[in-house]
């Protein structure tokens, strides 16, 4: 279970025994080391847990940490040190593929926040009626009985010019979608970042309706373009 980082427990430098909140990588009193902290990812870089993220600052963090955890600098620090080094970077490089990928940053911050994404909440089984978003009921029926015609006929050997310029069609109409998803997405990161917390909720839901649609999409022109290039 992940938890938001209560930044006002202190732990006490294993070095200096000065006491600093356990998101820091270094301490900021005698700049030593310190084990893998127990806070949440944005905290790792030292930025205020939010979806419309400066990317510019998480980059510059990452590089600038990356560099201090470099193995070169404790190739004469003690052997609990240099794991540290080892566990600290691994940490780092999850935090930083997590955070500058928007989608995984959305579903990784809601999370702490108690939101169940995708799998948890929807079942595993994709081909679910209950979880086909129901303006797209109709043409996600069409569209997989045309994949089942096309899987067939690329199994006989046949083509089907028509068949193929159809899905070609239905594939840039759901990117098209995806985009739309990602532009509603967008406008709630602006809307959940600053609201209180009945706002949240609600932002929240819609996120993880956002969330699904968008997993449904992509399935459907994963599928097509499997299809296609089979
Ligand atoms: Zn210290």
């Amino acid at each position: 279970m992940l938890k938001v980082l209560d930044s006002a427990v202190p732990v006490a430098c294993w070095s200096c025994a000065v006491a600093h909140n356990d998101a820091t990588l270094f301490c900021p009193h005698c700049s030593k080391i310190q084990p893998p902290p127990g806070g949440d990812y944005f905290s790792v870089f030292g930025l205020v847990p939010q979806l419309d993220l400066d990317l510019g600052m998480l980059e510059h963090q990452f590089h600038k940490l990356s560099r201090k955890l470099h193995p070169d600098r404790f190739a004469r620090a003690q052997e609990n040190e240099k794991q540290w080094s080892l566990a600290d970077t691994a940490l780092l490089n999850d935090a930083y593929r997590t955070l500058r990928n928007p989608i995984r940053r959305t579903e990784y911050l809601l999370k702490l926040h108690g939101a169940e994404i995708g799998e948890e909440h929807a079942g595993k089984d994709r081909k679910d009626p209950s979880r086909v978003p129901a303006d797209l009921l109709e043409e996600a029926f069409d569209l997989n009985m045309q994949l089942e015609e096309m899987r067939m006929a690329k199994k006989m050997g046949d083509t089907d010019p028509e068949l193929q310029s159809s899905l070609e069609q239905a594939k840039t109409k759901f990117d098209g979608l995806l985009d739309e998803v990602d532009r509603d997405l967008r406008a709630q990161w602006k809307v959940w970042d600053v609201g209180d917390e009945n706002v949240r909720q609600e932002s929240q839901k819609k996120m993880v309706a956002l969330l699904d649609r968008r997993r449904y999409i992509n399935n459907l022109v994963r599928d097509v373009t499997e299809t296609l290039g089979a």
